[in-house]
């Protein structure tokens, strides 16, 4: 597979920021250097582009930081040095063969990111799961949008996203949950935004701890105390019951569960919910109203019911109010996930997971093993799903596993009980780091560091938030000696001696995905890089016979992709498994992130103007508990958990609720110092089906900074 083709002087891309997806032109310069404009002919973002799309050339044009050649180490005591792409992945190989031969193939794993192109997921789970004969292949996007999967899959059957962005004009209720989209989504949000205001019935209900600028517009904000976001959703079911707001249609002959439902949610009086909540039980009625009377419903949803050691529960007590009305697989109602990264989806879809075979099979099905065995013509595929995030890190500090891969993400800030992943990485026997910049922490636990090409560098596809899948132009070369991380990865797979991995370019890896695809809900077989450039988007299902004309909503038909066809309404409790607050630690922790930045700012944190939003750490505490602790504004707190401890200014603020504080999630070495990290805080306690972490509820105590 060739790296090194030329390029145009104009093209078509992706943001590769969150997963909204919006088109991008880029403009290359005489100078060699690029400029982006928002396409005004893509369907998502008619040419809009928030502060961080607008500021992506910078991240290309600078290249003052980023990794030129491969370096490596023969032993920890050794400094790197430069050495040639062959030598890093020979003895890399090497070093796996022995490992693997030694300890057996679940001694060595990949952890990769929502940030990498479909094709590249698809070569690392293929390497992995179809010829190593591990299942220890997992991403970032477990911290992200793994709750949500599993929400979808046991609820509608498959894991799947049954809106379309074009549904936000038709809709006249937004309930979004646990997500400031404003800042995060923003793109999205401007679109809510102008429907809202062009029509004056549009309403919105936001279910937030904090008071968020998504707030701004809202009709009813619900500052729920944080994790009580199952009592609240279960307690408006209750009172959509009671106002007879269902949709009994549809109630009896496209669900099932309701019965089992119906008796739970009466367990709780709405009273006893308010208290919980911390709610008024008059605003939790004024919701149920407000869901009773819209005719076009969409649920929005992000990391504040994904990242708890009970997301899978919050995702499924919100999807139920989709169901119980009816508001979905129609116009203008559904389910929303907001995907954080910018292809959580397309990793999905070629089973980039540790629990996922490609195409959404399941790992566990010893029909979707074998078929998918067959078409790789590799080893037997492991029924053992392959460890998590949290788990493969878990694994390194005792020993179990000796070797991880990882790129393109940055776990040393973003990982939860970062001070865990730290001396996990210490403990491990061999790290692979395949990176853009030289700026991540990680890069200091290498045995070989491998650079890879960023984006506009390389070519291929990603699939953002409403199923919705495009090809990314390369318009520059890579810098110095480094190459896109599908070329990486196959020339190890080759090197590892393994058939299968002699593409040709990118274009031919997306055919072989596409036709694993073939008869699964999934379905893309009709799909190619020809049609992708032509059309520049489409939407999954894209089946070789195109008998679906129109693939933009799913479930118009009320066929769902469970067993019986029938959606299933969950019963969940609500029960709270999260660390308590207690007289040693009587704050609650939120994470979260901010306008300008990206994850943890190896890209964003390059643009002065992003920097500009907030220059450095803070975190948000409510006026009245920081006078009882005596800090005032700019003043530095510290703040400890269990597990950590974190200094930082603090920013008064009367938009948190009291008793709550709250800590950007970006910042770590990269533009500060460990002690910024909000995760040296974050608890790593999981949802026992999900496996996302705890990020968003965690016990701490805080006390003003003095000097020792
Ligand atoms: Fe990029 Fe998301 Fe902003 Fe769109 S909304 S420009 S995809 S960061």
């Amino acid at each position: 597979m060739s790296s090194k083709k030329n390029t145009d002087t104009r093209a078509t891309s992706i943001c590769c920021y969150c997963g909204v997806g919006c088109g991008v032109l880029i403009n290359k310069e005489k100078n060699g250097s690029i400029t982006v404009e928002g396409d005004k002919n893509y369907p998502v973002n008619k040419g809009m582009l928030c502060s961080k799309g607008m500021n992506l050339h910078y991240t290309v044009n600078d290249k003052s930081d980023r990794l030129l050649y491969p370096q490596m180490r023969y032993n920890k005591s050794m400094p790197m040095q430069r050495v040639s792409w062959d030598e890093a992945l020979d003895r890399t190989a090497a070093v796996f063969k022995t490992f693997i031969n030694k300890y057996g193939p679940d001694s060595v794993a990949f952890y990769a990111s929502g940030q990498c192109l479909t094709e590249e997921y698809y070569v690392i789970n293929k390497l992995i799961k179809g010829f190593i004969g591990s299942n220890n292949m997992d991403t970032n996007s477990r911290l992200c949008m793994s709750s949500a999967v599993a929400g979808y899959k046991m609820a509608l059957g498959e894991d799947c996203v049954p809106v379309c962005y074009d549904d936000i004009e038709l809709a006249d209720l937004f309930y979004v949950t646990g997500a400031n989209p404003a800042w995060c989504h923003p793109i999205l949000w401007r679109r809510v935004e102008a429907h809202k205001a062009a029509n004056p019935n549009v309403r919105l209900i936001v279910v937030d701890p904090r008071v968020t600028d998504t707030c701004a517009i809202a009709d009813l904000h619900l500052q729920i105390n944080p994790g009580t976001d199952v009592t609240l959703n279960h307690a408006i079911g209750r009172v959509l019951i009671e106002n007879g707001d269902i949709d009994a249609h549809f109630v009896q002959n496209h669900t099932e569960g309701f019965e089992k439902y119906s008796a739970l949610v009466f367990q709780r009086t709405v009273a006893e919910a308010s208290r919980i909540c911390g709610v008024t039980e008059s605003d939790i009625r004024l919701a149920a109203l407000y869901i009773g009377e819209a005719k076009g419903f969409i649920t929005m949803w992000t990391m504040g019911l994904n990242q708890s050691v009970v997301g899978v529960n919050k995702n499924l007590s919100l999807i139920n109010l989709n169901l119980i009305t009816g508001h979905i697989g129609k116009p203008g109602s559904g389910p929303l996930s907001l995907t954080g990264q910018p292809n959580a989806m397309g990793g999905r879809e070629v089973g980039g997971l540790a629990n996922l075979l490609p195409a959404h099979r399941d790992m566990n099905n010893p029909l979707h093993r074998e078929e998918v065995q067959k078409f790789w013509g590799g080893t037997t595929i492991n029924p053992k799903p392959g460890l998590t995030a949290t788990e493969m890190f878990e694994a390194l500090n005792d020993g179990r596993l000796k070797a991880i891969w990882i790129l393109c993400t940055n776990p040393l800030t973003s990982m939860p009980n970062v001070r865990m992943v730290e001396e996990a990485l210490k403990k491990a026997k061999y790290v692979v780091v395949q990176e853009i910049s030289n700026k991540p922490e990680t890069l200091q636990y290498a045995d070989v560091i491998l650079p890879a090409a960023a984006w506009a560098e390389k070519e291929g596809t990603m699939t953002n938030s409403e199923r919705r899948i495009s090809y990314l132009n390369k318009v520059v070369e890579p810098p110095g000696e480094a190459l896109p991380d599908s070329e990486i990865i196959c020339r190890f797979a080759r090197k590892m001696g393994y058939n299968g991995f002699d593409y040709k370019d990118a274009a031919a890896i997306y055919a072989e995905h596409a036709k694993l695809t073939a008869k699964t809900n999934i379905d893309i077989s009709g799909l190619n890089y020809d049609i992708l450039k032509e059309n520049r988007s489409v939407q999954w299902p894209y089946l070789k016979k195109r008998y679906i004309k129109d693939s933009s909503r799913l479930f118009t038909d009320k066929q769902f992709y469970t067993p019986s066809r029938k959606a299933r309404i969950h019963a969940v409790p609500d029960e709270f498994t999260s660390e308590r607050a207690d007289n040693d630690f009587p704050f609650i922790l939120t994470t979260g992130r901010i306008r300008d930045q990206w994850h943890t700012m190896s890209k964003t944190g390059k643009v002065n103007k992003l920097n500009q939003h907030y220059q450095q750490a803070f975190v948000e505490i409510h006026p009245d508990d920081a006078a009882r602790l005596a800090i005032g504004e700019g003043e530095v707190a510290v703040i400890t958990s269990r597990r950590g401890e974190v200094h930082v200014k603090v920013r008064l603020s009367a938009q948190i609720k009291q008793g709550v504080i709250f800590l950007p999630m970006h910042w770590g070495k990269i533009l500060g110092n460990d002690l910024n990290r909000a995760n040296n805080l974050t608890n790593d306690i999981i949802d026992p089906i999900s496996k996302e972490p705890d990020f968003k509820y965690c016990a701490v105590n805080v006390v003003k900074f003095s000097k020792p």
